[in-house]
């Protein structure tokens, strides 16, 4: 391993109920690249916190959490998205919750693939990404949401989008059955009346998969990021998701974060501390009666 593990990631992989890994791959990023530093950026600082998440009385010391390092990726994104699946799958099919540091969002396809796609999927992201290709490529990172839903889920919901093509939003239009939240709608609104109506929405499906590219918040928060999109969502709505959504999720990751672009690790520290809000939240909710 390159870095040291993520903080209180100290069990080893068969005891563990929480696998983290990351995968430094940004082949397909077209503005910024550089989300392949990302999950050794937020190991460094995961250094940074209290062990204890006062939220959830959960001391992650006693969590047993085990951290794979960072997987070797292929030069292609195929192959990459290949690796990942298989990887994600074998976390998965021995009972355990993946958290996927990424890289890029077109990775996140690969790890609801490992569900076999049998579950609803939550994204969190500033972008529709619901392009059926781009730049020749249809597993480029501005195209992951619309493969995720033609072929993996019937049950979607995207939380602080508002940025995508004319053609985007027309696709967004003529699927009702979808769930939009944008960002102004979650101001507007507020984010619990907003996962109130999410949570009636996944109320038939007892497990979700849960992605935060990171640009779903405002980039006065989040400086380090592939591409910046202005009038986010805040860290704290992301939290309140994040903790919501935990007990049913059955996996997480946190993608496109650009250390080489962050202003003194904000978006590191926040992408870490979310992480750590995620296994809290889940913990709690497995130890439950
Ligand atoms: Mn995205
Ligand atoms: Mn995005």
């Amino acid at each position: 391993m390159s870095h040291p593990a993520f903080a209180e990631a100290n069990a080893p992989y068969d005891e563990a109920r929480f696998v983290l890994y990351g995968i430094p791959f940004d082949g397909t990023s077209s503005f910024r690249a550089g989300s392949r530093w990302a999950p050794d950026a937020m190991r460094k600082v995961s250094y940074n916190f209290e062990a204890y998440v006062h939220d959830f009385g959960v001391d992650l010391e006693r969590v047993p959490i085990h951290d794979m390092g960072n997987c070797e990726t292929s030069v292609g994104v195929g192959d990459t998205l290949a690796e990942t699946c298989a990887l994600t799958k074998g976390i998965v099919n021995a009972g355990k919750v993946p958290i996927m540091m990424g890289g890029e969002h077109s990775l996140t396809y690969a790890c609801v693939e490992a569900f076999r796609g049998k579950v609803g999927v939550v994204v969190l992201d500033a972008h529709l990404d619901l392009r059926k290709e781009y730049r020749g490529a249809k597993h480029n990172h501005a195209c992951v949401s619309r493969h995720i839903i033609e072929e993996l889920t019937d049950r979607y919901v995207a939380l602080g989008v508002r940025s995508g093509t004319q053609e985007e939003w027309a696709f967004v239009r003529d699927h009702p059955e979808l769930k939009f939240y944008t960002a102004d709608d979650i101001c507007r609104r507020g984010i619990d009346a907003v996962l109130k109506e999410v949570d009636a929405y996944f109320s038939g499906c007892d497990r979700i998969y849960l992605s935060l590219d990171m640009d779903a918040v405002d980039p006065a928060y989040a400086p380090g990021l592939g591409t910046p999109e202005p009038f986010g969502i805040t860290p704290r709505d992301v939290r309140a998701v994040v903790g919501g959504l935990a007990p049913k999720a059955a996996g997480f990751d946190i993608v496109e974060i650009a250390p080489e672009y962050d202003c003194g690790e904000i978006t590191a520290v926040l992408g870490a501390k979310l992480i750590r809000y995620f296994i809290a939240a889940k913990w709690k909710s497995m130890n439950k009666g």
